[in-house]
């Protein structure tokens, strides 16, 4: 997401219904202003949207747009969106006529001035997890003194941003829960999250070129699809994460492969 400063960031915790005034139009004295020095963490679905795009493979658009780092607490892999080196660190896909990849911008993109957050909770049927909304108000952002009305969710479909929410659901889970039975994450399954997760392509020739195929028994009309659609290998990725992490057993390994 554009990581704003914890200065910057309205601490109440707004819900869908919660109502707030914005507009953001190319005519306004802060265009553009928010697409430089940020901090943007991508999903897997940020990525499939954004190398479609481009017309560029996974592991390419890794390489030339994003880096990597481990989450402190889980871990875990995290891509950013890399800055380019000019002065005012300016996203790669910022123009005077705003950005260039608009309709496949990433999620956090399309919330701001609007933040997310995710907590686990506890309730008597189990753990949920449950999304809240919070303001960022970055002082060089002028269109909170605009009058167009909203509520969180008029925002949400105006940006179209609910689709990214559901391909992002699971992968934002995985992030915050933990199996105690497995201690640390080592070097191996760090890469494996960062393949299955980031970089679909590379995970295609993985799963199709590896004994991937001779231990899980994955069915017929899913193989076929993940052959071409970056969605459903992406939702194999997730379900294999999982299964890596001893969260959930969603992948059946092969009789003949216990046997062995
Ligand atoms: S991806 Fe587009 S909207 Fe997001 S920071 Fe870059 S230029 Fe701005
Ligand atoms: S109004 Fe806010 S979101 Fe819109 S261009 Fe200006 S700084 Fe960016």
């Amino acid at each position: 997401m554009p990581l704003p400063s914890m200065k910057d960031v309205d601490p109440t915790q707004l819900t869908l219904k919660s109502e707030f005034k914005f507009r953001c139009h190319k005519g306004i004295p802060c265009f553009t202003k928010c697409c430089g020095n940020i901090n943007i963490l991508l999903t897997p679905y940020d990525i499939i949207r954004m190398k479609k795009r481009l017309g560029i493979s996974s592991e390419e658009f890794l390489e030339k747009y994003t880096h990597m780092e481990l989450d402190d607490k889980s871990k875990q892999p995290l891509v950013r969106l890399k800055m380019l080196d000019d002065q005012e660190k300016t996203c790669h896909f910022v123009t005077p006529d705003g950005c260039t990849i608009y309709t496949d911008r990433p999620a956090n993109c399309r919330y701001y001035p609007i933040g997310q957050g995710i907590m686990r909770k506890e309730t008597e049927k189990g753990p949920v997890n449950e999304e809240f909304y919070f303001f960022i108000r970055e002082p060089h952002c002028l269109g909170y003194q605009e009058n167009t009305e909203w509520t969180i969710q008029s925002w949400k479909d105006d940006q179209e941003a609910s689709l990214y929410d559901e391909m992002n659901r699971e992968w934002k889970e995985v992030q915050l829960r933990r199996n105690p039975l497995l201690k640390e994450l080592d070097s191996n399954k760090q890469a494996q999250i960062y393949t299955a997760f980031y970089d679909v392509d590379r995970f295609r020739r993985y799963v199709f070129e590896s004994r991937f195929l001779d231990i899980f028994d994955i069915e017929k009309d899913v193989m076929e699809k993940i052959k071409t659609d970056d969605v459903a290998l992406m939702k194999l990725g997730f379900t294999y994460i999982k299964f890596l992490l001893l969260l959930e057993d969603g992948l059946k390994v092969k009789k003949e492969y216990l046997k062995k």
